[in-house]
């Protein structure tokens, strides 16, 4: 008699195929499980939990299009082309396209392709091709990714997340599964009803699932600093300790050039990632990261949504960032193998004041958003960024014509105010860190596996010292190193070594002649004299990092 694999195995057997992995994480079986029975599901797995899975395996599994609505271009190419080397059926449609790969993709819609399985889209794009060919799209499972969009981009920035249930009405009613990393209790309450999850007909029932954000592997912790030059002093540090992989976070993407460039100087190998750069230049970036070819990259929120970098050792987040969700979900990007991994928050007094004044662009004064919409005079003058604030907001309250129900916008400014001081609060938290940022997420941590709070008091504020085994991180060596040379010979310091050649040898932790002589700043002279010396430092690491793996430090 023919057996009948039950839904779940054959998912499992899907798993295995598609992916080489033994079995569904705890979480992710309960996903895919409620996700094959039909229902509309909400999904909450941190950030590495393996969202991904949780609408690809339904995807192949079953019968129909899945289509799935992601934020941002560069992670749809990502899924797609990571889906299609794992020997699934997927495509995205997207205006980096070229009208014959668009093209091509359409007519494989139009031809209702049965061999398609994932379809990626933004969901402006979702509006468009919905808008233009109403009956193009058939989906039988709609997958809503980083879906905490819906409530932190879509009312001021991409307000078509604002209007996903309008779409999910004219696509039929598609089974849907929202998936996030980072959701408050108020932010899933909104991603339910923005949705319109578990409603619609045929009704079907929501299923929520919410695992621990708690991530045991990674260690927080948070420094204060007095100026760009302690700042720029502080992450130089941090990295000169640090295993080689590493992220730093910063709010501009001018800025993410300029510190790239100083970490360069410092002989680090960095560079840029944000929205801004040419997108060949940007995928380049991205694929030397990727292979562990380029040690740090400094980076705009535009990284990372998505991007699975495993070995990620350290993120810094250059100055705090608006709110504890973008922290933990940027933060979170570290240690995804589930190793030991620090996040560490740079701050400073004034960086909820830089945050506020943002809130100014976001949200401009009323009158100033009533006159623009009355009189397009009074554009002249404004900045482009503020004009666009007035306009969605002017185009949301339905702006002259209506007088406009301000009560939801000055909400909105509120709850923004409010994830400005819980980042301050966490700055500056006195207590456990990790208690702090779960608590924010409406969990209680039971005990904390490592922040600076809790565990190695006194060893400074930049997280466990990289060489335990030693007692000194190599960056500490050279320093003492120079500092013996220099009362030796009665010479500066900065007349031995350079600033930049340390900071360089400590990054590069070269192991010949050939290598050192690589690093900025170490010139034929430095190589001559001290060339030895300096790989004898360098050398010594090695012992270090093998036993701070297994340091108490180490979860
Ligand atoms: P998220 O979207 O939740 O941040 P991803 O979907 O990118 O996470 O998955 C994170 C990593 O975990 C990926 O490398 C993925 O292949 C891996 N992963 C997911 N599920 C499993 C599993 N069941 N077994 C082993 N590894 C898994
Ligand atoms: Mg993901």
């Amino acid at each position: 008699m023919l057996e009948v694999a039950s839904p779940l195995a054959r998912a499992r057997a899907a798993l295995e195929t598609h992916f080489g992995y033994p079995d569904f994480r705890p979480l992710q079986r309960r996903v895919i499980h409620a996700v094959l029975s039909g229902h509309d599901t909400l999904a909450i797995l941190p950030t590495g939990g393996g969202k991904s899975i949780c609408f690809q395996i339904p995807a192949v599994c079953r019968a129909g299009l899945t289509i799935v609505i992601s934020p941002l271009i560069a992670l749809m190419q990502d899924q797609v082309e990571a889906a299609c080397e794992r020997g699934m059926s997927a495509v995205t449609l997207h205006s980096g396209m070229t009208i014959a790969e668009q093209r091509a993709v359409r007519s494989r819609l139009e031809a209702g392709d049965p061999t398609l399985q994932l379809l990626y889209l933004s969901p402006e794009r979702l509006n468009t091709l919905i808008k233009k060919t109403p009956d193009l799209l058939k989906p039988s499972l709609l997958a809503i990714d980083e879906a905490h969009c819906i409530s932190e981009w879509g009312p001021d920035f991409r307000p078509t997340y604002r209007v996903l249930r309008r779409l999910r009405r004219a696509l039929g009613w598609p089974q849907t599964v929202a998936l996030t990393g980072s959701a408050t209790p108020a932010v899933r309450a909104d991603i339910i009803q923005t949705l319109g999850l578990g409603s619609g007909f045929p009704r079907r029932r929501l299923v929520t699932h919410l695992g621990s954000f708690d991530r045991a592997n990674l260690w927080f912790g948070a420094v204060a600093v007095k100026d760009p030059r302690e700042r720029l002093g502080t992450l130089l540090q941090i990295l000169g300790r640090a295993d080689r992989i590493a992220l730093v976070y910063a709010p501009t993407r001018g800025m993410t050039e300029g510190i790239a460039r100083q970490l360069r100087h410092a002989g680090f190998l960095a560079a840029p990632y944000h929205a801004g750069l040419p997108s060949d230049l940007r995928a380049r970036t991205l694929a030397a990261f990727l292979e562990d070819r380029l040690g740090v990259v400094v980076a705009t929120s535009a990284f990372g949504m998505g991007i699975d970098k495993p070995n990620v050792r350290l993120v810094v987040h250059w100055q705090m960032p608006p709110t504890p969700e973008a922290y933990y979900q940027e933060a979170g990007r570290a240690g995804r193998d589930g190793r030991f991994a620090r996040c560490v928050l740079l701050h400073h007094g004034d960086d909820g004041d830089q945050a506020r004044r943002m809130l100014q662009v976001t949200f401009p004064p009323r009158d100033l958003v009533e006159a623009i919409a009355r009189d397009p005079a009074r554009r002249q003058g404004v900045p482009a960024n503020v004009l666009d604030s007035a306009d969605r907001i002017a185009r949301e309250l339905g702006l002259p014509h209506r007088p406009g129900d301000w009560s939801r916008v000055l909400r909105r400014r509120k709850e923004a105010e409010g994830r400005i001081r819980a980042m301050e609060d966490y700055a500056r938290h006195p207590g456990c860190r990790r208690r702090k940022l779960l608590a924010w997420f409406g969990e209680r941590a039971s005990s904390c596996s490592g922040c600076d709070r809790c565990r190695s008091p006194g060893r400074g504020d930049t997280g466990p010292v990289g060489d335990q085994g030693s007692t000194e991180g190599v960056y500490q060596r050279l320093l003492s190193w120079r500092r013996a040379i220099s009362r030796e010979g009665g010479l500066p310091v900065e007349s031995i070594l350079s600033d930049v050649a340390l900071a360089g040898i400590a990054a590069a932790r070269p192991r010949t002649r050939q290598a050192l002589g690589q690093v900025d700043g170490v010139g034929p002279r430095i190589l001559a004299k001290f060339g030895e010396e300096l790989l004898g430092i360098c050398g010594g690491r090695e012992q270090g990092v093998g036993s701070r793996e297994s340091g108490s430090n180490h979860p």
